[in-house]
C-alpha cells in the first residue's frame, strides 16, 4: 500500500504546500507516491524527493501541459489503478480540492475536504474536518476502502526527510472531453515578486485602506521587508487588487511568519486565510475590531498616518 499525493505546481514551479502534503502523507504511509501533471513539473521531483517522496510520477502528454483539472484527475485515477493506494490526498488550494473533487467524481467515492487529521483504517478513516473557515472542527468517519482527502493549508508544518525521488513518466490515456476545462491562457498576472503562498511577510489591506492608491505604503513597505501584499475580498471586488492577492476562505491561505492586516476588520472569512500566521500586526481605528482580538501587535490608529510611519522607520532600520 501507499498514500498518493497530488502535487500542485504551476509551469514548473512547485506550490510550497505540496511539501505539506508529502510530510503529511509520510505520517499516514512510508511509501508515498507523488504525482506531479505535466513534464514541466519533472524539475521538482528533487524537491519533493527531500520531503520523503518514494516515487514521483510525471504525467505527460498532449493536453496535460497547463493546469487541465479533469485530465490531472484522470492521471490520478489511473496511478490508484495500478498503485492501489489506501488514500489519495493533496493541500486543500483551491487545484487541490478541484482535481480531488474530480478524482473522487470518477471513482465514485467520497471526498473529505479541508481535513486537520486523517487516521486511515480498513474499510472506513476517521477524519476531522475543518468547517466554517475553521471555526468548527468535525469529526467524522469516511466508509470507503480509499480516501480521497484534502489536508487544509499549512495544517501540517513541511519538514524534510529524505526519499528516493525516483522519477516514473507515463501518458495517462485521456478523452477528449478530460481537456475541456484547461488553462489556455494567462493575462495581467504579475511580473514578479514573492508569491503569496511562500511569502514569510504579508503586508495585507482592506476596505480601510480607502483604494487602490491606499496600496502604495503597502506595496513600500512589503518591498522593503521582502515579502507580499495581500488584501481582503473587499478590496478585490472593488477591483483595488487583483484575486491572486486575496487572503482567506475563498482566496489564498497563508501561514507567514508576520501578517500586517491594515484596515481590514477580520471577518470570519478572512482570518480563515491567515489565522496560523506566527505574528499578527493589527492597525485599525476601531479598537473591538474583530482582528484585534488575533493579533499579538494591535496599533490604533489610522492607516494615512500609520503605514508611512512603518515605511520610514523600515527604511531607516535598514539604512
Ligand atoms: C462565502 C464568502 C466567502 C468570503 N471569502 C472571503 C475571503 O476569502 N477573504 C476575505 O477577506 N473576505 C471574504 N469574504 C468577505 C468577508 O465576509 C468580509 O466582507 C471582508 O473580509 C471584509 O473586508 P474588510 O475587512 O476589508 O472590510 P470591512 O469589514 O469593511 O472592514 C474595514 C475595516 O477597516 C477599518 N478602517 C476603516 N478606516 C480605517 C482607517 N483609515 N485606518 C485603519 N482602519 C480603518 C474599519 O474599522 C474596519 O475594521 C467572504 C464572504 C463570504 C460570504
Amino acid at each position: 500500500m501507499s498514500v498518493l499525493v497530488i502535487a500542485d505546481h504551476d509551469r514548473g514551479v512547485l506550490d510550497a504546500t505540496s511539501l505539506q502534503a508529502v510530510t503529511a502523507a509520510r505520517a499516514l504511509d512510508p511509501q508515498v507516491d507523488v504525482l506531479v501533471v505535466g513534464a514541466d513539473g519533472a524539475g521538482a521531483a528533487g524537491e519533493l524527493a527531500a520531503y520523503g517522496a518514494s516515487t514521483v510520477h510525471v504525467a505527460t502528454g498532449e493536453g496535460l501541459g497547463d493546469y487541465a483539472p479533469q485530465a490531472a484527475a484522470r492521471a490520478a485515477v489511473e496511478l490508484v489503478g495500478t498503485l492501489s493506494p489506501s488514500a489519495v490526498i493533496a493541500v486543500g488550494t483551491p487545484r487541490g480540492n478541484e482535481v480531488l473533487a474530480h478524482v473522487a467524481a470518477i471513482l465514485d467515492v467520497p471526498f473529505a475536504a479541508e481535513c486537520a487529521q486523517i487516521s486511515l483504517g480498513s474499510g472506513s478513516h476517521d477524519i476531522v474536518r475543518n468547517r466554517w473557515g475553521g471555526n468548527v472542527l468535525e469529526t467524522s468517519k469516511v466508509h470507503s476502502d480509499l480516501l480521497v482527502a484534502s489536508y487544509t493549508a499549512h495544517t501540517v508544518k513541511a519538514e524534510p526527510a529524505a526519499g528516493a525521488g525516483a522519477v516514473v513518466e507515463f501518458s495517462p490515456a485521456l478523452s477528449p472531453a478530460d481537456t475541456v476545462v484547461r488553462v489556455v491562457d494567462r493575462a495581467g498576472e504579475a511580473a514578479s515578486g514573492v508569491g503569496l503562498a511562500e511569502a514569510r511577510v504579508i503586508v495585507s489591506g482592506g476596505r480601510g485602506v480607502g483604494g487602490p492608491e491606499g496600496f502604495v505604503p503597502l506595496d513600500e513597505l512589503a518591498e522593503l521587508l521582502g515579502g507580499a501584499v495581500g488584501c481582503s475580498r473587499v478590496v478585490t471586488s472593488n477591483g483595488w487588487r487583483p484575486h491572486s492577492e486575496q487572503v482567506g476562505q475563498t482566496g489564498t491561505k497563508v501561514a507567514p511568519d508576520l501578517y500586517i492586516a491594515a484596515g481590514i476588520s477580520g471577518a470570519t472569512q478572512h482570518i480563515a486565510g491567515m489565522r496560523t500566521s506566527k505574528t499578527i500586526v493589527a492597525i485599525n481605528t476601531d479598537k473591538d475590531a474583530p482582528i484585534m482580538g488575533y493579533a499579538h501587535y494591535a496599533i490604533v490608529g489610522d492607516v494615512s498616518t500609520i503605514l508611512p510611519a512603518l515605511v520610514a522607520a523600515t527604511r531607516a532600520a535598514k539604512e
